[in-house]
């Protein structure tokens, strides 16, 4: 070790309150851009969040024999002991913050992702999408000008990183899978529907152990709780209205299910939300 090298200390306040002003001149365009709608938005979602683990339709979903029946409002009424066989699921957006490790690879998140963390959860413009708006710089869907709120970027299925994305959440599940000791295919090397048909989901966990079905096919889509990517521009900013994940679910459904079906497949689609990874993961 170098005799002369400094011990590093840590700063005094009027240390770093100095260094952020010397900073700030570059981003005094962000207190007059906060989004204030954007800000109460995310914040809302960020909340702690309790949901019913089993759909009230039990024909919504296939993993309904690993629950216990639902029970409706009439029936804890006459029984209310029912009412606390009902399984709960409580989503909380930000818990991740509290495994993070600067040590730790998958958690070692570089000063340009807390630039975007920070900003989006302030509702304000994200620098590097700032540059691009003012510019007018238009995405690589030829569609939309960037805008500095990251709204398009996230919703785009042409920007960069949409399928890295999209692979890095499947190969979590798959992680996922493999853990529980299952036997994984994933990709091209998933099975497909009929020839008639020819579709094919991301991953197949093989022998999953649903009555009927030898394996498990599931699908991954991203997707945003900000509309980002409609044609009628008007839309574009506002939260997206209803139960969009459940829709999204079942369009997949509809895709997939039959098809695999007649394959003896179970299927399942895996929705997961970008925005600010602030709604639970749909999995059914
Ligand atoms: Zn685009």
């Amino acid at each position: 070790m170098d005799g002369n090298a400094k011990v590093p200390s840590v700063p005094a306040q009027r240390v770093i309150t100095a260094h952020l002003m010397r900073l700030w001149p570059s981003h005094e365009y962000v207190l007059s851009n906060i989004s204030l709608p954007h800000s109460e938005q995310i914040l809302g979602l960020q909340n702690s969040q309790r949901f019913k683990a089993c759909p009230a339709d039990p024909n919504d979903t296939i993993f309904g024999l690993h629950f216990p029946t639902p029970v409706t409002d009439s029936q804890v009424q006459v029984d209310p002991s029912l009412k606390e066989k009902a399984w709960h699921l409580t989503w909380m957006p930000l818990a991740f913050l509290a495994s993070l490790r600067p040590q730790r690879q998958p958690t070692r998140f570089t000063g340009e992702i807390w630039v975007i963390f920070f900003c989006q959860v302030l509702g304000a413009p994200i620098p590097l999408l700032r540059a691009h708006a003012v510019a007018r710089t238009q995405c690589a869907c030829q569609k939309f000008v960037l805008d500095q709120y990251r709204d398009h970027v996230l919703t785009c299925k042409k920007r960069t990183g949409a399928i890295a994305g999209h692979d890095h959440v499947m190969n979590v599940s798959v992680q996922l899978a493999r853990n529980r000791g299952l036997r994984v295919r994933i990709n091209r090397k998933v099975v497909t529907t009929a020839p008639d048909s020819n579709k094919q989901g991301d991953v197949q966990a093989m022998e999953f152990g649903i009555p009927g079905y030898n394996d498990l096919v599931w699908d991954v889509s991203l997707v945003s709780d900000r509309i980002g990517s409609s044609m009628q521009h008007g839309l574009n900013d506002k939260l997206q209205l209803g139960d969009y994940l459940k829709a999204q679910a079942r369009r997949k459904i509809g895709k997939f299910r039959r098809d695999y079906a007649a394959k003896n497949i179970a299927f399942a689609p895996a929705i997961l939300s970008v925005a600010a990874n602030q709604r639970p993961p749909e999995h059914r």
